[in-house]
């Protein structure tokens, strides 16, 4: 039998919420109520707040890290785009970004081909990614949402060639946290309150491993995290943790309140050393 190998992350997307003055102490006080061995944290608040962030995490102690990572970036390496942010500009600022949110692809008219760009270049630099994938309700009315899904992670990462995942060193690949983690995120569960079945976000994460393999990714797409998104809270995170296909949870609304975060990444927790039980049995 093989074993999963993959980490538990949660991820926060503060989305537009915070002022610089706010998020140091917010982003602190999170910090401090989530330590707990195993689960990989990251916190993505807005850019203007990010040096605040950074300042206040990098005082954690050794072994208690949280990662910060970036809302967006453009899809461009440099050039004249007013108020966009590069890839390139997040050199000590943030170490992950999440590419492809839905809020994006809605508010700014993302396309899978800027989003396939957007993924280079947070590849050339060096950030992990959170890559958001996920259809509208009438997809899944519709019975498409499979096939959409299939697309959203087909058109963003077949410009990875002619470096395919299949090429990577193991452990550059991986390093202390995947280079690459999928989110799950289907449109009608961000900020509505009605979140997927756990049952369902788990046939998705097949689908889209089935599909990275198609890719070309074969080894890599049972080693790629695939986090669920929308409308996670702490009623809510157990029928996801509980399903071994879904590594964690990108949470939005309630990554802002630290009581959230801490029942949240407490039950990512148990499953974390469930795993890593499993793992050494
Ligand atoms: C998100 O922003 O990615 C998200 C899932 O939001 P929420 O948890 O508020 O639905």
């Amino acid at each position: 039998m093989i074993r999963s190998m993959r980490p538990i992350i949660v991820a926060g997307n503060w989305k537009m919420h915070t002022t610089p003055a706010e998020a140091g102490e917010l982003a602190a006080t999170i910090a401090g109520r989530t330590h707990v061995p195993d689960v990989v944290r990251v916190l993505c608040p807005p850019f203007v707040c990010l040096q605040r962030v950074r300042d206040r995490l990098a005082v954690l102690p050794a072994g208690q890290s949280v990662a910060v990572g970036a809302q967006n970036i453009h899809h461009e390496a440099a050039g004249a785009h007013t108020g966009e942010v590069s890839a390139s500009m997040l050199d000590g600022l943030a170490s992950w970004v999440i590419v492809g949110h839905s809020e994006r692809r809605r508010d700014a008219g993302e396309t899978d081909a800027q989003i396939c760009q957007k993924v280079l270049r947070a590849q050339e630099a060096n950030l992990h990614v959170i890559l958001c994938v996920g259809e509208q309700l009438a997809d899944r009315d519709a019975g498409r949402a499979d096939n959409v899904v299939r697309g959203q992670v087909r058109g963003s990462l077949e410009g990875l060639q002619p470096a395919p995942l299949e090429d990577w060193d193991r452990d550059a690949f991986w390093g202390p946290s995947p280079w690459l983690t999928i989110a799950y995120e289907p449109v009608w569960a961000i900020g509505t309150g009605r979140n997927a079945r756990g049952a369902d976000a788990a046939a998705m994460a097949d689908v889209i491993r089935e599909t990275l393999g198609s890719l070309g990714f074969s080894d890599q797409a049972h080693e790629i995290p695939i986090l669920y998104g929308g409308s996670v809270s702490s009623t809510n995170i157990d029928e996801f943790m509980a399903e071994p296909a879904i590594d964690g949870a990108l949470v939005g609304g309630a990554s802002l309140k630290p009581d959230e975060m801490a029942a949240i990444v407490a039950r990512a927790g148990l499953t974390a050393a469930a795993r890593a039980a499993a793992a050494t049995a």
